[in-house]
């Protein structure tokens, strides 16, 4: 038994961070946790973040909710993957695929005998996505769902949702117990500390009412409500590694064809998203506002809608970094409240779930002991510095020189893990994934070799294996993969067939 359980959350915001964190922290403490969930129709949530990565299905299992019901709800639609345009090269493209690629032989990695292959063929081998049943079944615009290649070792489809960010919101709300969860209506205007110790006492509503607490999640979106405007945990600027300030969005009507993927296309000062749902794409270009301004960036989207706007574009601005202190004393932040990195790969809700998984793993009672803060802030900041580098490396390893953006991009210092993943790659092929990185290294493999990163060598256990066998190897699996992905129906098909809204 503690002796000074938290008993009363409080949790600032509405947004995904906000709904999230209640549905999530309902369901793991149950009756013993009261929560209340402050958020203000005045100020509303940012509105995007409809990308998403394959974590995200396991919020459905431990929430128990039916996948073909919430795509349904949230005008969902499937993703496996996301496709990088014109950032190497401009023509150049390549894809990002979850799940794997080719399978291992003992100990050496599948891209070792894959890169054997390249060099012997001098380039025009079949390519390393040739290898992963998500790029084939995303070049195929086809989608099912299955655990394994046939009968085979191979790993089947890894996939995520695309999502409608506002319905999403939504839905979680409604998966909230209201015994358990209580929302309150109302925008903050002050926020009291306690004098020993600075610990957050209450929050006053413009109401008048005041909303006291034990522990406080902070998801109030950029402005960071609680952790910066009360608690001031300062804040790090990572700008000088991804210099992208601002972002426009405008959602746009949906046109034939409904990729079963996220499309991110650089642009002269950026890149520009492209996200399919059942009643619409989300569409935003997100840019440099010292390369690019405000109105260029917005024609700059327009003419690159596939279908007419459906509303006038919205601005977001934004700093990349983190919060220095994402827990500080009896406050957590989440989401935009705890820092941001932009969504280049669909990142950001993910850090919301592996945050609240965190803060469950390390749960305080009303002391909040240091040590706790401690450990979730070191994870937090390992989390936030390994995606950050998986994100350098899209603009860093650019060959393009044709705007003062690309060029900038080229001269960006590499943070020191980072280059030295790169290094090790280029020199040998192998890649190493450390502790609890997001990114697994078939992840890091896309993106070093669709960002032209080659290896001069691979590791030398995969010339054991004589060239006929290793063609076998190879052809097997391609013809594995290709029969598999004629199996499945096309993504259009596949959301009428199951979770299409009425
Ligand atoms: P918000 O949505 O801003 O919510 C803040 C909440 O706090 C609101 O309910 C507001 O009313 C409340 N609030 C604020 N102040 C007060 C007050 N004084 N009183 C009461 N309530 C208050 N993530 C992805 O995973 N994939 C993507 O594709 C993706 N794309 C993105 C594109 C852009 C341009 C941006 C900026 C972000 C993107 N994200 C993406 C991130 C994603 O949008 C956020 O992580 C997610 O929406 C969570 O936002 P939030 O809940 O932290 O903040």
């Amino acid at each position: 038994m503690q002796s000074h359980p938290i008993q009363r959350l409080v949790i600032v915001g509405g947004g995904t961070a906000g709904w999230m964190a209640a549905a999530l922290l309902a369901k793991a403490f149950g009756p013993t946790l009261a929560i209340r969930l402050i958020e203000s129709d005045e100020i509303g949530t940012v509105g995007v973040g409809e990308a998403t990565i394959p974590q995200i299905r396991h919020i459905n299992q431990f929430l128990g909710i039916d996948e073909d019901a919430m795509l349904r709800a949230v005008r969902g639609t499937l993703k496996l993957g996301i496709e990088f345009n014109d950032w190497r090269r401009i023509g150049d493209s390549y894809l990002h695929a979850f799940g794997d690629i080719g399978l291992p032989l003992g100990l050496v990695p599948f891209q070792h005998y894959w890169l054997r292959d390249w060099q012997r063929r001098e380039g025009v081998a079949p390519d390393l996505w040739s290898y992963s049943i998500n790029a084939q079944a995303c070049r195929q615009m086809r989608f099912g769902r299955m655990e394994r290649v046939g009968s085979s070792p191979l790993t089947g489809v890894r996939y995520a949702y695309h999502l409608d960010a506002g319905l999403y919101g939504q839905y979680l709300r409604g998966t909230c117990d209201p015994r358990h969860v209580q929302r309150i209506e109302g925008k903050i205007v002050d926020v009291r500390l306690r004098a020993e110790d600075g610990f957050i006492e209450s929050l006053q509503l413009a109401s008048g009412e005041i909303v006291d607490g034990d522990f406080f999640i902070d998801c109030s979106g950029f402005r960071g409500l609680l952790i910066e405007g009360a608690l001031n945990s300062g804040y790090e600027n990572w700008q000088q590694w991804l210099p992208c300030d601002r972002a426009v969005a405008v959602a746009s009507a949906r046109v034939a064809p409904m990729r079963p993927y996220t499309q991110a296309s650089a642009r002269a000062a950026g890149w520009q998203w492209r996200i399919p749902l059942q009643h619409r794409n989300g569409n935003g270009h997100v840019y440099c506002s010292e390369y690019l301004s405000d109105d260029e960036a917005t024609a700059t989207l327009l003419a690159h809608l596939d279908g007419e706007a459906l509303a006038e574009p919205r601005m977001i601005r934004f700093t990349t970094g983190m919060r220095r202190r994402s827990w500080n004393r009896n406050c957590v932040a989440l989401g935009l409240a705890s820092g941001f990195m932009e969504p280049l790969e669909s990142t950001s809700i993910h850090m919301i779930q592996s945050a609240i998984n965190r803060l469950i793993s390390l749960f305080p009672d009303r002391h909040c002991d240091s040590a706790l803060s401690d450990e979730y802030n070191r994870q937090t900041r390992l989390e936030y510095e390994s995606v950050r580098d998986f994100l350098v490396l899209h603009y860093r390893a650019t060959e393009r020189e044709d705007t003062p953006f690309w060029r900038h991009c080229r001269a960006i210092g590499m943070p020191e893990h980072l280059a030295r993943r790169v290094e090790l790659f280029r020199q040998s092929g192998q890649i190493f994934r450390h502790g609890e990185e997001l990114f697994t290294e078939v992840g890091w493999l896309q993106v070093l070799i669709g960002q032209g990163i080659e290896p001069q060598r691979y590791h030398p256990m995969a010339d054991a294996l004589p060239a006929a066998e290793l063609d076998g190897f190879l052809g097997n699996m391609r013809t594995l993969i290709q029969r598999a992905v004629q199996t499945f129906p096309g993504h259009e098909q596949f959301v009428a067939g199951h979770c299409r809204a009425e």
